[in-house]
């Protein structure tokens, strides 16, 4: 059942993670068309990044040329900054607007020692899970306080309620029991409660 509920939610998380990026994708493209010296600088960029990793690979002097292209790099990014700022859009614009910074909606995080955990989202998507389905989640607004015995019958009927004393009545007393099963909850002494009925009932 958990198993069911944790697959269900990381195709939800999947499903987000993709639209979160294929908006961005969005973003970009509009935006590199109505601003062709981004699309450049992307473009100069990514050429670089790849030159970089082939010399690496190659090992051909690549300490000497390491500087050129990291320099080349951050002036790139410099200027795409720039143009971005000129324009007034923010800088994480055409980055994916994830719903959880810290997992990016994956669910999980990799620690330093490439140790794998859940996410603290998807740990209380899964709490979440629970306290609904142990209809504890309408507790703000059925609670002690929003009570109302009023809606019960102050009319004494023997025949119709088989009891003695007005529905009103006894469901007070069923409160004034409740209550003082609250106050000794801590108390190993005191006897528990039990509630009995039709199935639905509550
Ligand atoms: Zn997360």
């Amino acid at each position: 059942m958990t198993n069911d509920i944790l697959n269900s939610l990381l195709k939800e998380y999947e499903k987000k993670k993709l639209q979160a990026e294929q908006d961005a994708e969005n973003r970009k493209d509009t935006l590199y068309k109505k601003v062709p010296e981004l699309a450049n600088i992307e473009e100069e960029l990514n050429s670089s990044a790849i030159n970089m990793a082939k010399n690496i690979l190659m090992n051909d002097n690549y300490n000497i040329r390491k500087e050129e292209f990291e320099n080349k790099i951050a002036l790139l990014k410099l200027k795409k900054e720039q143009i971005l700022k000129d324009l007034n859009i923010p800088s994480n614009y055409l980055k994916p607007n994830y719903e959880c910074n810290i997992c990016q909606d994956t669910g999980y995080i990799t620690d330093e020692n490439y140790k794998t955990s859940m996410c603290s989202c998807l740990k209380q998507k899964l709490l979440d899970y629970s306290f609904n389905k142990s209809n504890m989640s309408n507790l703000y607004k059925e609670n002690f306080s929003t009570f109302n015995p009023n809606i019960f019958s102050d009319e004494v009927d023997v025949a119709k309620y088989k009891f003695n004393i007005s529905p009103r009545k006894n469901i007070l007393n069923i409160k004034d029991k409740c209550m003082e099963f609250v106050n000794n909850f801590d108390n190993p002494n005191y006897k528990n409660l039990l509630f009995v009925g039709n199935t639905g009932l509550r």
